[in-house]
């Protein structure tokens, strides 16, 4: 007799309780949280446009998409230039006339907040994003 009260108790302590139905729910939905969070991240990522802002001393002088492939040309009264070329989502400047070649070597940017300085042209190419996410882009 003793041995069957025994048997019964433990087949109890076996049987799931509906709590541990609810705890274990829990559980399989949080182990999907990281992919939807890194889901939503990635949704969020592609419909953020990223735009190039121009400027020459301190003055915005022109902006331009980065969804669209072009070619600019800064050309300044007293005959400084740079050609901005945006390809691929990126952009770089391909040539200058600058004594330092600094802004031409600098090479493709591509991520909001960088940005390609020309020294002698006080001209600066900063990428940022439309959502104005990045800090500072709304300050003014
Ligand atoms: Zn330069």
């Amino acid at each position: 007799m003793r041995e069957i009260k025994k048997r019964k108790s433990f087949l109890h302590l076996a049987r799931m309780k509906p709590l541990d139905f609810v705890i274990l729910g829990i559980l399989l939905v949080l182990s999907f949280v990281p992919l939807g969070v890194f889901t939503y991240q990635e949704s969020q990522k592609s419909s953020v446009t990223l735009r190039a802002e121009i400027s020459v001393d301190g003055k915005e002088i022109k902006r331009l998409n980065l969804d669209k492939d072009t070619t600019y040309k800064y050309q300044a009264s007293d005959g400084d230039y740079n050609v901005i070329v945006v390809k691929d989502h990126k952009i770089r400047i391909t040539e200058a006339n600058c004594n330092d070649q600094i802004c031409v070597r600098r090479g493709w940017i591509e991520k909001s907040g960088e940005s390609i300085v020309c020294l002698p042209h006080k001209l600066v190419v900063s990428i940022v994003s439309s959502d104005g996410s990045e800090d500072g882009s709304l300050i003014y």
